[in-house]
């Protein structure tokens, strides 16, 4: 299992034997009122903590923009100083668009 961000597998197994990773809402409550699964990211620690110190308000409207609009499957986002993207599986993108279109 890969993280969304770093694209690196997770960093270790749990005692159960599947990966531990941290369960991230990309967009918040704001930009995204209803729960859907396919708002969740899979991030290893690191990312989720980058994630949660430098997306604020304008990097989730620039996000929503990003995804409503996408022709690939890499949404690009910045943490800081590093500018990087969001891997996402096409399955797991259309549902996202499709939830955004939605709301809009
Ligand atoms: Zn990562």
């Amino acid at each position: 299992m890969i993280c969304q961000i770093c694209k690196r597998e997770m960093p270790f197994k749990k005692r159960d034997g599947t990966h531990y990773f941290e369960k991230k809402e990309m967009l918040a409550r704001k930009f995204l009122p209803k729960e859907d699964e396919a708002n969740f990211l899979a991030l290893c620690p690191v990312c989720a903590a980058k994630y949660k110190e430098f997306v604020n308000d304008d990097v989730m409207g620039d996000l929503w923009e990003a995804v409503v609009s996408a022709d690939s499957c890499e949404i690009p986002i910045s943490l800081g100083d590093e500018n990087t993207g969001i891997c996402f599986v096409e399955t797991h993108l259309c549902d996202l668009k499709t939830i955004l279109e939605c709301e809009s």
